[in-house]
């Protein structure tokens, strides 16, 4: 089932349905109010309250979205402050840190034999 966009007049927001094709133009009722909501169509983004560059979502939870997911505090900076991302996750410990075993373990010694032939050959002027 395609993923359609309704505009709800009462709230001023839009929402998202799942709806079979057939049922994609009935009006919708809103989540939020109730009331008959009209399906949008991609040219109907006009004047809609706009949050953060947005049309305002319904269910409107208070939250703004940004590039890490939702966020606390609408963005100011190019980086959001990990305190205002909602399920912020603190980075893992760097993997390519070596453990002591791993650095205790001797590299195994790389051979390279081609290029020493096509030196030697270069050497003998046979090419
Ligand atoms: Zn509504």
């Amino acid at each position: 089932m395609p993923l359609y966009e309704y505009y709800c007049a009462e709230c001023n927001g839009i929402f998202e349905l799942l709806r079979p094709v057939r049922q994609s133009s009935d009006p919708q009722p809103c989540p939020q109010c109730d009331s008959d909501s009209r399906r949008l169509m991609p040219t109907d983004f006009n004047a809609f309250v706009v949050r953060d560059g947005m049309p305002r979502r319904i269910p409107d939870d208070g939250t703004y979205w940004g590039l890490e997911g939702r966020l606390k505090n609408p963005l100011t900076t190019n980086d959001p402050k990990p305190e205002d991302i909602i399920g912020f996750k603190a980075k893992r410990p760097d993997s390519t840190i070596l453990s002591d075993e791993e650095r205790a373990t001797p590299k195994p010694e790389v051979v390279v034999r081609r290029r020493e032939k096509k030196r030697a050959k270069a050497a003998t002027g046979d090419a």
